[in-house]
Order: structure tokens, then C-alpha cells, then sequence
């Protein structure tokens, strides 16, 4: 359930119980007890009590109603006309045959029941009565003699049982020989008219029954347990009295009922009765459940029922649960009720703080995400922070250049380049200063005359394309540059370039090969570099079919120089030779130290006539040129040369070498200082 309607449900619950806890209502209701027969003593309690307002103290309303054939106890309170009766063992016989009746109190501890037979009849025993007539009221009302008769083993059918007349007179004239009487009764009757009698009481046969016996129904002690406490209490209390100021009750009983016995009468009914009640000695109305099992046990035995089974719930019992006080139940009620609201609170405030617990736990989940989010923003707020300040130190201290541009177009054509950023290395490298904002064509006039790959490279690479990495010679720079370009962004055809100043290495890697291809000494090409300039020179002459010749050179007596002059004196011979030859010659022209003091000259678009007049012309030259030795001496030298003219014959270098060298091995034997060539090399005509 819902706490809230729990909560309600128990509040109105408990506002419809604590009135009848706290304001009982005075009860005023008409209650009927329904006595066993006319008004006599017998009924002695009932009268103390109303009459003592015994009753009347207690809000009880009591009428007493005599009875006779027609208002049986039993039928009457089963029937509801009265609440509370007083009736004979007919009260337990009923009772075990299932009617919901149940004893509060034993008036008579021992039953006056008994049979009254005239002296002179003979009859002493109940076994004298076998084929008597006996005068019985029914079977229900006369289990004490039924009993009796059972237990001594008279069958019934022994017995002539004829119907109770209720008048003496029939034993008197013996129209019967045993009559049902009450031993507080008919007795004095016969006392009275000098009748001398036995009595045959079941009490002498084991038979020792509870009589007059004050009691209601299962019904009323369901609904008004409290009721029948107050009607125990003030009935028992009248007896009391009764038995207390037995004069003042024949007193009332004359004055005030209709009661058709003398004093006298009611004085020895009176007297009887003590017999049987023991006032002095037993507390009236007691109940042994001993007793009435005795009973029970009796009847079930007298075959007048099957079983003692109804039994249970019949003996009263104020001590019994069912019959609280009054003001238990409601103040159970309550209690309950308040332990029921106790309750409900209390699992409302469990439900309200199990909620309260997990809406913390949820909070608390919330905010250790929440934390860790911070914290996780926070770590990449500052790795960003770190992240930008490393970017900002590389791109500020790199070596390299860096710049952040943005290809411009024209006509879908990249025309142009705007620098967007660039760090401070970009400006030292290339020299170039408050390049941001600009555009290339501004900051490098004429690049795009110089340099057009560079549009042709950032267009690729602003459009999308791959990293590109280039070597580059700014001349409007006079710089090189080694260019990386990577691309930024396609929307805004940003790239980014890093670059390089490798002009310093680029000179240096020009030093070094012309080293590789000079000669140390005179600072001609070496032979090998010759070789590969005069091949290609070759190949191109060949392509174009145009003409060309060779000179093979060498020194006359070279080894006398250095024997006779010193080595170093022959070094400056070879160096002056060179500068001769170079003085002489065109820039087409190639030359190559071969080694030692051999030479050799390529002469592209030249034919052997021409090559026979510069060499002759180089051979005079050198013959009148001298070198002025540190003692002061001039030291003239001579030269032999061999020449050799290209030929469908001679196209391949080594053979046109070959032959030149030939010419100068003959010009040399021929006398050396002069020149030499084949004769059919001089045949061939120049074109
Ligand atoms: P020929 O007239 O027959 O050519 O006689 P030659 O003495 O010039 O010829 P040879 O080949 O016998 O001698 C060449 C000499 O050149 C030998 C060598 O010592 C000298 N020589 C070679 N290279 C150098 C050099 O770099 N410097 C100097 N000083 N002498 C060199
Ligand atoms: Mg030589
Ligand atoms: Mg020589």
C-alpha cells in the first residue's frame, strides 16, 4: 500500500476507535431473564438484585419473566425473546447438541431433583420403581433421573414414565407412584398435609448435577462481553443478599410478586435451598468444569447424546479472551493502531530516506562524473595549454622557416600566395621582413618569373595533395632553399611550408666538385671530368652532324725541366702552359690535363684545318712564352701536338684520342716542338 493511504487508513481508523475508548455510551437496553418457573424463592438472587438496584447501578434494565410450559429457558433465550435465563442440566443436554449456550454460573451446587414416593407405596430404591409409574417431565429435564436410571442399570422400558402433571395431588392420590419434584418444594406440601414420603434422589446414585444454573447465549457473549461480566457480577451479588437476608426477599417476594405460596412455603423452600447452594461454604455460582465433564460424560453414557464435543466454549470464564473488559478492545485497537501509524511513519520515513539515499548515490555518481569531467577537461585544457605552448616555442625557436599561407587563384589558375603567419626563423632565412598579410609577388618581386614551379608545387598541395618536398634557387634571393609544403585546410587552400637555407651547402657541395673535376695544379678539368664533358660533346656533334677535333699535347723534354730546373720550376712551366692554352682558346672549347705534362684539347664545330691552325698557332705561342725562374733565369719550353679530326670512322672518343695521340707520337719522333696529323684527317675538306 501506498504509505500516504496506509497513513490515512490507520488515522481514520483510529479517530472511529478512540471515542468508543474514551465516551462509552451508557447502556440502557431492556434486558429479559427468563427464570425457570413461577416466582418463588428459588429465583431468590434475581429479585435481591433488582430490587437492591444491584442491576440499575451497573446501566442494566433488567425484567424478570416467570416461567411455565410455554416459556421453556432454553427456547426462550435461543430464541432471542431473552437474553439470559435460568435453567436446569436441559442447559448443558442442549448445549451438547450443538445450541450455543453457555453457562455463567451454578446456582444450586447440587440438584433438587428428586421423586417423591408415598412410604406406604414400598418403594425404598430406584429399583422399586421397575413397573411404577413415574411421573417425569421430558427426557431433557429429567437427565438427572434418566441418568440415575442408567447408571443403575434399569432399562427405561422397565419404567411406566407417564407425563408430569406438576400437581402433588397425583401422588397424593396415587394416580402415580413417583413424582418429579424439587426437594425445595413438594415436600412441604406433604409435610404440610401429614404425608408421610421416601424421597429417591439421583444424588444417592452418583448422579450429583449443577441445577438452577444462570445462563445466555453464545451471541450475547460474542456482542456484549461486557455485558455479561456487569450480569454475572450484579446476578451473584443479588444471590448474595438472598441468601444473606432470605426474610427480606420472602418479604418482597409477598409484597411485590405474584406468588402463590405461603411464608411459611417460601421459608422451607428457603431452607431447602441452602441445603443445595452452600452459601457459607462454597462462592456462589461457582463452576468446576470437573463437574460439568461429569455431567457431559453422564449423558453421553445415558445414550441422550452422542458426544461430549460441544462442550468447550460452554463453563464462562471472565478470564477467558473472549470475554475482555470492555475497554480492552479499544484500547487494543489503539494501541494497535498506534503501533499500525508508528509503523507506517516509520516505513514511510525508510521508503523517504531509501530514496533520499539513492538520490545522493545519484547525486553523488552525477557529481564524481561531473568531477571527472572537470578534471578531464582540465587535464586537456592543460595539455592544450601545454600543447600550444610547446607549438608556440617550436614555432618560434625552430630552425626552420615555417609559414602558414593561402593559395590565391585566378581563373581557377593559383596566381598568387598570401602569408598568413610565419615564425621569426622564416624572415631570417629568407631575409624578407613583415611578410604577414602579404602576398609572395610583393615581398619577391619577379618570383614569378624566377621560380613558376612554386606556384605549379603549393597549387597541388593547397588543392589537396600530398607532401611535397623540394630543393629550390630563389635568384631574386640569391638563396637555396630546401621546401617542405604540407596541406592545411581544402576549404581555405591553406598550406603550410617549412623551409631551409641550404645555400651555404649548396656552395660548398659546388667547391667540392669542381674539386673532384680540377686539376690542383693548373686548375683544368682533370681527365676525368674532360672525359665526361668531351663524351657529351661528342654525343651532341654526332646529333647535329657538325664537326669537331682533338688536340693531344705534351712537353718536349719535360723531365730535363725538372732535373735541370727543380720540380717546382716544372710546375710553373705546366701552369703557364695552361694559362696559354686558355688565352687562346674559345669558351666552347674543352681542355684537360691528362696527367703529367700531357694536355688535351676538344674543339666542338671545328674541323681539322681549323684544329691544324690552333694548334700550330698554341705550338708558336708556347715556344716564345718563358717562365722566370727565382734566380732570375728565363726557361723557355716547346710543345709537340698530335691532332685528330672526327670522322665517320673515329665516333667514338677513345678512337679519336687514340689517333691523336698517334699524330703526337709522330710529331714527337718527328723532332718534337711541332705539330702532327694524319694525312687523311688534313684531306678531310672543312664543310
Ligand atoms: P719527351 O720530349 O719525349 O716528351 O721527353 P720528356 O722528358 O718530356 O718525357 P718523359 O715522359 O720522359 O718525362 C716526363 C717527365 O715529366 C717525368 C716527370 O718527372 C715529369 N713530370 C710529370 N708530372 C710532373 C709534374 O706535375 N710536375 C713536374 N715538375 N714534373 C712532372
Ligand atoms: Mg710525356
Ligand atoms: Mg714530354
Amino acid at each position: 500500500m501506498n504509505p500516504i493511504r496506509a497513513f490515512s487508513f490507520i488515522l481514520s481508523a483510529l479517530c472511529s476507535t478512540v471515542p468508543v475508548f474514551a465516551f462509552p455510551a451508557p447502556q440502557q437496553d431492556i434486558i429479559d431473564i427468563q427464570l425457570r418457573w413461577h416466582h418463588q424463592f428459588q429465583f431468590a438472587g434475581y429479585y435481591a438484585a433488582v430490587e437492591k438496584g444491584f442491576y440499575r447501578e451497573e446501566g442494566l434494565e433488567v425484567r424478570l419473566h416467570p416461567g411455565d410450559p410455554a416459556h421453556q429457558p432454553v427456547q426462550e433465550v435461543l430464541s432471542g425473546r431473552a437474553q439470559y435465563a435460568e435453567g436446569n442440566s436441559e442447559v448443558l443436554f442442549q448445549r451438547l447438541r450443538g445450541e450455543p449456550l453457555v453457562a455463567l454460573a451454578a446456582i444450586f451446587q447440587h440438584s433438587p431433583s428428586i421423586l417423591l414416593v408415598r412410604k406406604d407405596s414400598g418403594i425404598d430404591s430406584v429399583h422399586d420403581l421397575a413397573g411404577k409409574k413415574v411421573m417425569l417431565m421430558n427426557r431433557t429435564e429429567d437427565a438427572d433421573f434418566l441418568t440415575m436410571f442408567v447408571n443403575e442399570g434399569i432399562p427405561l422400558s422397565q419404567i411406566d414414565i407417564i407425563p408430569s402433571s406438576y400437581r402433588i395431588d397425583d401422588l397424593i392420590t396415587r394416580k402415580a407412584d413417583a413424582f418429579n419434584a424439587y426437594s425445595s418444594n413438594e415436600p412441604f406440601f406433604l409435610k404440610q398435609r401429614g404425608i408421610p414420603y421416601n424421597v429417591i434422589a439421583p444424588g444417592n446414585y452418583r448422579v450429583d448435577f449443577y441445577s438452577d444454573i444462570f445462563f445466555t447465549s453464545e451471541k450475547e457473549l460474542r456482542s456484549r462481553p461486557e455485558r455479561v461480566e456487569k450480569m454475572l457480577r450484579t446476578t451473584l451479588k443479588g444471590w448474595r443478599y438472598a441468601m444473606d437476608h432470605p426474610d427480606e426477599i420472602i418479604d418482597l417476594l409477598i409484597r411485590r410478586y405474584p406468588v402463590d405460596k405461603t411464608r411459611a412455603h417460601l421459608e422451607f423452600e428457603a431452607a431447602e435451598m441452602r441445603k443445595l447452594i452452600f452459601p457459607d461454604l462454597i462462592e456462589i455460582g461457582h463452576m468446576n468444569p470437573e463437574r460439568w465433564q461429569h455431567m457431559a460424560d453422564a449423558f453421553v453414557k445415558a445414550g441422550l447424546v452422542r458426544s461430549d464435543d460441544f462442550l468447550d466454549g460452554f463453563i464462562y470464564s471472565a478470564r477467558s479472551p473472549k470475554h475482555l473488559p470492555a475497554w480492552v478492545v479499544p484500547v487494543l485497537a489503539f494501541a494497535l493502531a498506534v503501533i499500525a501509524l508508528i509503523l507506517a511513519a516509520a516505513y514511510y520515513l525508510m521508503q523517504l530516506n531509501r530514496r533520499l539515499a539513492s538520490a545522493q548515490h545519484q547525486l553523488h555518481e552525477v557529481n564524481r562524473a561531473l568531477s571527472e569531467e572537470i578534471d578531464e577537461r582540465k587535464t586537456i585544457e592543460a595539455n592544450l595549454r601545454i600543447s600550444e605552448t610547446r607549438y608556440r616555442s617550436l614555432f618560434g625557436n625552430m630552425v626552420e622557416g615555417f609559414a602558414f599561407c593561402r593559395m590565391l587563384y585566378r581563373n581557377g589558375q593559383p596566381d598568387d600566395i598570401q602569408y598568413i603567419e610565419v615564425n621569426p626563423a622564416f624572415e631570417t632565412l629568407t631575409g624578407l621582413s613583415a611578410v604577414t598579410g602579404k602576398k609572395i609577388t610583393e615581398v619577391v618581386p619577379g618570383i614569378k618569373a624566377s621560380n613558376p614551379e612554386v606556384f605549379e608545387i603549393y597549387g597541388r598541395v593547397a588543392a589537396g595533395g600530398p607532401p611535397e618536398k623540394f630543393e629550390i634557387f630563389m635568384s631574386p634571393l640569391n638563396l637555396w632553399f630546401s621546401v617542405s609544403a604540407y596541406h592545411a585546410d581544402t576549404d581555405t587552400h591553406c598550406f603550410v611550408t617549412v623551409i631551409e637555407n641550404i645555400t651555404e651547402r649548396k656552395l660548398l657541395q659546388r667547391n667540392y666538385e669542381q674539386m673532384a673535376q680540377t686539376d690542383y695544379l693548373t686548375g683544368l678539368s682533370n681527365r676525368r671530368h674532360f672525359m665526361q664533358q668531351a663524351e657529351t660533346e661528342l654525343a651532341r656533334t654526332l646529333r647535329y652532324g657538325s664537326a669537331l677535333a682533338l688536340l693531344m699535347l705534351d712537353l718536349d723534354h719535360f723531365k730535363q725541366i725538372n732535373d735541370n730546373h727543380g720540380h717546382r720550376a716544372g710546375d710553373k712551366v705546366l701552369q703557364a702552359f695552361s694559362t696559354l692554352c686558355l688565352s687562346i682558346l674559345r669558351e666552347s672549347d674543352l681542355i684537360g690535363r691528362l696527367g703529367g705534362e700531357e694536355f688535351v684539347i676538344m674543339l666542338p664545330e671545328t674541323c681539322v684545318a681549323e684544329a691544324i691552325g690552333v694548334a700550330e698557332r698554341l705550338r708558336k705561342i708556347t715556344e716564345e712564352v718563358f717562365v722566370l725562374l727565382e734566380n732570375g733565369q728565363a726557361l723557355y719550353f716547346t710543345v709537340s701536338i698530335g691532332i685528330a679530326g672526327l670522322d665517320e670512322r673515329y665516333a667514338h672518343l677513345d678512337t679519336l684520342l687514340q689517333k691523336a695521340d698517334q699524330s703526337l707520337y709522330t710529331a714527337k719522333s718527328m723532332g718534337r716542338n711541332r705539330i702532327h696529323t694524319e694525312a687523311s684527317c688534313i684531306r678531310a675538306a672543312c664543310r
